[in-house]
């Protein structure tokens, strides 16, 4: 990984010498480091973004689409080595990077054919001669900012979309996890992207953000973090009229009803909480379940948690990998203790797996106050929250409580429960009686402090277009 920036259609290992270290979290051990990149470097990537623009923007839809629809077919080709990079690196279970990386190629082909329906519009004018029209347009260069839980499937929906839409792109992925996001610009730069269109970073987060945003040359920011962050990079955005996409933090409710079969129900929520070891913005969190189920619910849910099988990720067999980085272990146990502290039951977990790797017991916590810090910040980890509701309007108050409002789910055998639940629970995306986000052809984003704006679907697309009216006499 020494050339590990790409900027201007060249690999480079950037001006400066300040690099960042990768480490394994299976094993704590530093398997390789990434190139930083220094002032000069982004002035270069910002030139190049603008010269690259000019080129991308006038390249026809179908030559974008014969392009990309390129880049997938490359990416799916790679995607075992892509895949094992993403294990290495961010820790997951080898299946679970498997899926990302198909999944990666798959929004490829998706935003590819999605380019050429970048549809405008005619709108019939009131005067006799004249056109007028509705033109889509891509939005300009963006500077986009990604997370290392999918260190190819959030870089790639940011890549695929503003290339589709015509725009260039300055993506700064992960330093954690810089392998995957290589491979990955390496599968669209071998495509036929041309010089400039693409770049990559990697450097210092708060230095990159804070030297991009700014910049005349960028004209859109997408960013995929935490609320923290996403509200210091949208207030520097707006400073400067920046178009926003900010897919930030959650906190979902999983709301059960009492006439669902119990233990299925509990056994799909637990598969789906310690997925990517719960390091997932639509991860549940809060499992809401009525109190007539509550202790069943319970009792499946931690004894699934108790026999997962947690460890190296790229081991056969592992069903839970650690978590990326060191500080999060100490960001769960503070979690956990201050829970227990405010009277929850820590029914199964809440402690480190060995002293080697940052592997985290999956963690089942009940009857936890409202006023316990896990109720209110969202854990990033596999920790559970199992708590009993007495009425559906109880279960809706719980959930739209916080400020949060990205993923939810709710199971109910009654239609007109699931459909009551879909209707009031405010969130981005509601998932009813099974677990269905993140399709590439399906919105995928929140509301309210989780953030604004879609990554996936059509959606997707519009949010690097812009629409330019033209009227026109004796067209
Ligand atoms: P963090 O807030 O330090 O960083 C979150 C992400 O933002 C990282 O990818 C980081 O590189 C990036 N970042 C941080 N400061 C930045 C800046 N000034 N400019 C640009 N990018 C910046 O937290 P963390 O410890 O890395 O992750 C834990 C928290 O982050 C979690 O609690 C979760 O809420 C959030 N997170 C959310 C997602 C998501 O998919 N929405 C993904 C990863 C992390």
């Amino acid at each position: 990984m020494t050339k590990s920036l790409f900027i201007g259609g060249a690999w480079t290992s950037g001006s400066g010498s300040r690099r960042g270290n990768v480490i394994n979290p299976a094993t704590g051990q530093e398997i390789g480091s990434v190139a930083f990149a220094e002032t000069a470097d982004l002035d270069a990537a910002l030139r190049a973004a603008e010269t690259g623009f000019r080129v991308w923007r006038k390249a026809t839809a179908y030559e974008r689409y014969r392009i990309l629809a390129k880049a997938a077919d490359l990416v799916r080709e790679r995607s075992e080595a892509i895949a094992q990079a993403i294990t290495r690196e961010q820790g997951k279970p080898l299946a679970e990077s498997r899926l990302e990386a198909g999944g990666a190629a798959d929004i490829i082909d998706w935003f590819a054919e999605e380019g050429r329906r970048a549809y405008g519009r005619v709108i019939p004018s009131r005067l006799p001669g004249v056109r007028q029209a509705v033109l889509a347009e891509p939005v300009g260069p963006v500077a986009a900012f990604s997370p290392w839980n999918f260190p190819c499937a959030q870089l790639v929906r940011k890549i695929a979309a503003a290339l589709a839409a015509g725009c260039s792109i300055i993506a700064k992925a992960p330093e954690e996890t810089p392998s995957s996001a290589i491979e990955l610009v390496r599968c669209f730069e071998e495509a036929g992207v041309p010089g400039g269109a693409l770049n990559l970073v990697f450097g210092v987060p708060a230095e990159i953000s804070s030297y991009l945003i700014p910049s005349p040359v960028i004209r859109k920011i997408s960013f995929t973090g935490s609320v923290a962050v996403g509200r210091s990079l949208s207030a520097l955005a707006g400073q400067h009229l920046k178009r926003t996409t900010m897919e930030l933090g959650g906190h979902a409710p999983f709301i059960v009803c009492d006439d669902v079969d119990v233990d299925a129900v509990s056994r799909l929520g637990a598969g789906i909480k310690f997925r990517n070891a719960g390091q997932i913005c639509t991860s549940p969190t809060r499992f809401l379940v009525d109190g007539k189920l509550k202790s069943r619910f319970t009792e499946t849910f931690a004894a699934l948690a108790e026999n997962l099988v947690v460890g190296d990720g790229a081991a056969e067999g592992t069903q839970m990998g650690p978590l990326a980085h060191a500080r999060r272990i100490d960001a769960l146990d503070g979690l956990i203790r201050d829970a227990a502290e405010k009277g929850a039951r820590v029914v199964t977990g809440g402690r480190r797996i060995s002293n080697e790797g940052y592997f985290y017991a999956p963690t089942v916590l009940a009857d936890v106050p409202k006023s316990a810090r896990i109720m209110n910040e969202e854990p990033f980890g596999p920790v559970a929250v199992i708590n009993g509701f007495d009425t559906l309007d109880d279960a809706v108050t719980e959930a739209n409580r916080l400020p949060y409002g990205l993923g939810a789910y709710a199971f109910a055998s009654s239609t007109a429960k699931a459909a009551r639940l879909g209707d009031e629970v405010e969130s981005g995306m509601i998932s009813i009686n099974h677990f269905g986000f993140a399709a590439p052809e399906t919105p995928f984003g929140g509301i309210k402090d989780s953030g604004h704006g879609a990554e996936g679907g059509s959606e997707g697309l519009q949010a690097y277009l812009a629409m330019k009216f033209v009227s026109q006499v004796g067209a």
